[in-house]
């Protein structure tokens, strides 16, 4: 069997002690009035205060590494236009990695790429700043519209780029078939 890491331990000694708490003042039905204070703080708030920000900190690290294993997986290992099978590239590298062939080869599908990206950033961090307001000044209403338009914005993207991309293949097939027939 595994050891343990440090942190189910800590885990699991913070965790346990409310529990037991709890259970005991369950099978108990109370516990003495002159210890209950004492009691409560040395096997609830203390073992609470390690407990509960470190499940946090475990909740994160785990999120951001499952995120962080799709996008990932999500990374394509050949060229999105022609099929040129590409490096390998860690997430923080690709565009180091995969862009020179794009650079070099679809030079108007980078070009297109840089501009629409920047333009789509500025959309997307507008929206989060008016949608953090609304939130910040409680107005529950344009909130909640903030996150739709977001979404739809999402969505048209995704759809534009796809369509985009669609035309940039079909013109690298016309232009490579011309290239062989000539
Ligand atoms: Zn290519």
């Amino acid at each position: 069997m595994r050891r343990p890491s440090r942190i189910t331990v800590i885990l699991l000694t913070t965790g346990i002690p409310p529990l037991a708490f709890a259970v005991a003042l369950f099978v108990l039905g109370g516990i003495p009035q002159d210890v209950a204070p004492y009691l409560t703080i040395a096997l609830v708030l203390v073992p609470a205060t390690v407990f509960l920000p470190l499940c946090a900190f475990v909740w994160f690290r785990y999120t951001s590494r499952t995120w962080r294993r799709r996008f990932q997986k999500a990374i394509p290992t050949s060229c999105i236009i022609c099929g040129e099978p590409l490096p390998k590239s860690p997430l923080r590298r690709v565009r180091q990695v995969q862009g020179p062939h794009y650079q070099n080869t679809h030079s108007d599908f980078w070009r297109w790429e840089e501009k629409w990206r920047k333009v789509f950033l500025a959309l997307a961090l507008t929206l989060a700043a008016v949608t953090f307001y609304e939130l910040a000044i409680t107005n529950y209403v344009l909130f909640i519209l903030g996150i739709s338009l977001s979404v739809i914005l999402a969505l048209a993207w995704s759809e534009f780029e796809k369509r985009k991309l669609r035309s940039f293949r079909n013109q690298w097939r016309l232009i490579a078939r011309t290239g062989m027939n000539s």
